[in-house]
């Protein structure tokens, strides 16, 4: 059977597995893989580091300008299998995944210069095909001709409780309702913001994974996206 190489988009709800599911398939089909929550986590960090956010306000008059000094590339590390996130040129991927981080990404992306830069980057970084590209607009905005395209959601306490594994080594003070709390939140907020809203697309697989094994999901995903990538 002859294959064509495709561009998949993943969106849908915070902690619901994405780039777990994107790393693995991109590994499987041999495809890039852009996380592009790491990307919105960066250029919080990037406002965080140069004091343009306190107490969730951000400093509208200078992020515009202060935006175009920031610079994000990733880099393929072999020891995890995944590209890392870089911030001028410094490898931030640690930095990025803590709650301060994830506290204050969902007031800096819904900030319309913001989304602008990193979705013609993301854009750019998609050109050509074999690509597993993971966020919350990738099937709606960024890439609204991908070939496939998912949605994947899980009750809110499923996915705190997976989130607060992930942390747990690095923030041991953090609190499961801590993390259900964020979870919700940030759902509320990408969601309902005016620029690029959370929303499934209309041609969407749609995946409630909240009972289903990592390895079911994968074999799912994985069975769809062969039979899209017949010719
Ligand atoms: O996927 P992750 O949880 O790392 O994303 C962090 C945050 O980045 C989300 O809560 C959302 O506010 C923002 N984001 C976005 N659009 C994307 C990807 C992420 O607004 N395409």
């Amino acid at each position: 059977m002859a294959t064509r190489r495709i561009t998949i988009a993943i969106d849908g709800h915070s902690s619901a597995g994405k780039s777990t599911m994107a790393k693995a398939l991109a590994k499987e089909l041999n495809y890039v893989y852009i996380d592009t929550g790491a990307m919105y986590r960066a250029a919080t960090l990037y406002a965080i580091k140069e004091r343009l956010i306190l107490n969730s306000q951000v400093d509208m008059e200078s992020i515009g300008e202060n935006l175009d000094r920031m610079f994000l590339s990733f880099k393929f590390n072999p020891a995890t299998e995944r590209p890392d996130m870089h911030l001028d040129g410094v490898n931030v991927e640690k930095e990025i995944r803590t709650l301060e981080v994830a506290k204050n990404v969902s007031f800096i992306a819904k900030i319309p210069e913001v989304r602008k830069k990193l979705v013609a980057l993301q854009k750019r970084m998609a050109e050509g095909s074999g690509v597993v590209m993971d966020g919350r607009d990738i099937g709606t905005v960024v890439l609204p001709d991908a070939e496939l395209k998912f949605f994947m959601t899980a009750d809110p306490e499923v996915r705190a409780w997976r989130r607060l594994k992930e942390i747990k080594d690095k923030e041991r003070d953090t609190t499961f309702d801590e993390v259900l709390e964020n979870v919700l939140h940030r759902d509320k907020l990408d969601s309902e913001r005016a620029v690029a809203p959370l929303k499934q697309a209309h041609d969407a697989v749609i995946i409630d994974n909240s009972n289903l094994s990592m390895e079911e999901q994968f074999e799912f995903m994985l069975k769809i996206a062969l039979k899209r990538m017949e010719i």
